[in-house]
């Protein structure tokens, strides 16, 4: 029997590294020489409270969601990539036959098995075995830990997509965290002209400055004095940080007939506001979850063709035996890193 470590989270703030069975591919799948995984934000909440919005595990799981990796083995009915190419990894596995995937919105598949999330393992393992059509070959000059921060990329290509976002547009980014950077990063390459961020660390602010933001601010509410003028207002504001005072911010700061793309997940759940001024403006609210299965793709000729750069990004790196420690690193948020990243030799 060949072995492996792996990291699993046993309850809260508990993340275990034990030696484990190796898994084998299925038809239709393949086995993955993990290389990199990024420790999203919902995994430090998960591992915080040991729960998911009240779904609890029911063994002691993976966490990770955001990673890349070697082909190691082909399952049952795959032809390719061959073992050994360095891939990229969507973590979106829908099940195609729902009546949302028939219509498209797959990001939103009523049979989803999301790795990482309560009864699915994740990739914070040595070896992990992933549908053959999740994976993409990496481009030329990428690195595994950009090739994780793929995922996050993923889902400002899907929220910028929710915008419809037209060239000559003026957007506000509210929180520069990973997904508001790169948000900034999507909607310059969709042609926005006049980009504005607000950020209350100064790292993000200075990050965000660096892929083209016209200013940067700590709070949205700053914005709307840099931008007295209603007609200048942006016609999209992003709201990335999951703050109900950024949201409420950011519906006085979208011009009228403009719209909130809604990227944060909001911290608490539920939230009052005002309905005056996103009703008399005809605000449109959007939610976007996650991405959509070719998003995968849509992110990495972004970066192929020089449009965006994952490589900005500061990053703290751990070795899978110290996967416990990641996780406290993660939760302890220190301002500047926007990722903590587990990688195995
Ligand atoms: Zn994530
Ligand atoms: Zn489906």
């Amino acid at each position: 029997m060949s072995t492996m470590k792996a990291a699993r989270l046993f309850g809260a703030k508990d993340t275990r590294v034990v030696e484990e069975e190796r898994p084998r591919p299925g038809p239709g799948q393949m086995l993955l020489k993990v290389k990199a995984v990024a420790i999203c934000p919902s995994d430090v909440r998960l591992w915080e409270d040991g729960h998911a919005g009240g779904t609890y595990p029911d063994h002691p799981f993976v966490q990770g969601h955001e990673f890349s990796g070697l082909v190691e083995e082909l399952g049952p009915g795959v032809d390719g990539p061959p073992p050994g190419t360095p891939v990229a990894v969507t973590p979106l596995w829908p099940c195609g036959k729902c009546d949302l995937c028939l219509d498209g919105m797959d990001n939103i598949c009523r049979n989803m098995p999301f790795p990482s999330f309560p009864q699915a393992d994740g990739a914070m393992a040595e070896y992990f075995a992933v549908p053959a059509s999740a994976v993409a070959p990496m481009p030329e000059g990428m690195d595994f830990i950009q090739a994780a921060l793929l995922e996050p990329l993923q889902a400002a290509v899907h929220g910028v997509g929710l915008a419809g976002l037209q060239p000559g547009w003026t957007v506000a980014v509210v929180g520069a965290g990973i997904i508001g950077l790169n948000v900034l990063q999507v909607a310059r390459a969709c042609g926005a002209t006049k980009l504005f961020a607000a950020d209350p660390i100064e790292q993000n602010r200075a990050l965000a400055l660096q892929v083209g933001a016209l200013e940067a601010v700590p709070y949205a509410s700053d914005l709307a004095q840099l931008l007295p003028d209603v007609t200048s207002q942006p016609r999209v504001v992003f709201e990335c940080s999951g703050h109900p005072a950024a949201l409420h911010q950011s519906m006085d700061l979208c011009r009228a007939g403009g719209q909130v793309v809604i990227l944060g997940v909001p911290h608490p759940d539920v939230i009052d506001f005002d309905t005056r001024a996103p009703r008399r403006k005809e605000l449109h609210f959007v939610f976007s979850r996650r991405y959509r299965a070719r998003d995968l793709h849509t992110a990495i000729e972004l970066i192929r063709d020089g449009k965006v750069n994952l490589g900005l990004y500061p990053v703290r790196t751990y070795p899978l035996e110290k996967a416990a420690e990641a996780m406290q690193a993660a939760y302890r948020r220190e301002p500047g890193i926007l990722r903590v990243v587990v990688t195995m030799e």
